[in-house]
């Protein structure tokens, strides 16, 4: 049996290589959007042809989402506990995670490689600043994470549960989940997340399915791109 910690074949790693996404399984293709789009026609193609993406071009500008919702998508994610709070406030997922009341074992924390300046003017946003040295800090949180995970080892050798020992674990300690979401949510969650006012950290992820996904969906990729969108 597989360990969910470990990171499926098609993957791609996040966050300096402690994170990562992978695609475990899709349902459907571009032909299957334009076909549900044409279901009340009553006919099927499996190809796509210049008019299939004109169709799709159309579906995707004029907002026609419920065509898109017969493409989904299941990804595996990796990621610290705070971005995992970020990713679970889209409600058009589901989702499944590897729980701390069940398994103590391969606990890892996300130490920053390079820390990052608050922003005067946005009290949710911060910046990169080349003046800025962290490392001294950053060893700091290392440190840090390493402390918690000594106290819960300590709370659980003196007979305390898992379910609140795990409460001292921090912020940086990296869960696994399953998420599981059609297309047109994902694009949805895209536009979100792979933006400058998302933090960093989750973007890195949003950038990742990107990656990801576009050889599933190069005509959809390639209509963003047109509109001038990194994909
Ligand atoms: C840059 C950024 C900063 C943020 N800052 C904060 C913050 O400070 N505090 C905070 O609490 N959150 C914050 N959020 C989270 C944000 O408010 C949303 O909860 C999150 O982005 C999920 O978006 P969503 O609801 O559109 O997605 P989903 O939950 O996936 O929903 C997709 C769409 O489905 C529809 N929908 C889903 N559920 C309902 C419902 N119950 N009723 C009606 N329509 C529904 C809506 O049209 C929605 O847009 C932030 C998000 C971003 C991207």
């Amino acid at each position: 049996m597989e360990h969910l910690n470990v990171p499926p074949t098609n993957h791609v790693k996040v966050l300096d290589g402690q994170g990562w996404v992978g695609l475990i399984d899709h349902l459907g293709t571009e032909s299957t959007i334009v076909n549900a789009a044409r279901v009340s026609f009553g006919k099927l193609k499996n190809t796509m042809e210049a008019n299939d993406v004109k169709l799709l071009e159309y579906l995707i500008a004029n907002r026609h989402t419920s065509p898109m919702e017969h493409m989904v998508f299941t990804f595996s994610i990796h990621c610290p506990l705070f971005v995992r709070g970020q990713w679970h406030r889209h409600r058009t997922w589901s989702y499944n995670e590897i729980s701390r009341r069940y398994t103590e074992i391969d606990m890892e924390f996300y130490t920053p490689a390079e820390l990052r300046r608050q922003a005067e003017s946005n009290r949710q946003a911060s910046f990169s600043d080349p003046d800025f040295d962290g490392s001294e800090l950053a060893k700091l949180i290392g440190e840090h994470n390493q402390a918690s995970l000594a106290l819960y080892e300590k709370l659980l050798a003196g007979g305390v549960c898992r379910e609140q020992a795990r409460g001292v674990l921090p912020q940086n300690m990296m869960v696994t989940f399953w998420g599981t979401v059609d297309l047109s949510n994902l694009l949805h969650f895209l536009e979100l997340r792979d933006s400058e006012h998302a933090q960093w950290e989750i973007r890195e992820y949003a950038v990742a399915i990107k990656k990801l996904i576009k050889p599933l969906i190069p005509n959809v990729a390639a209509y963003f791109a047109k509109q001038g969108q990194s994909w």
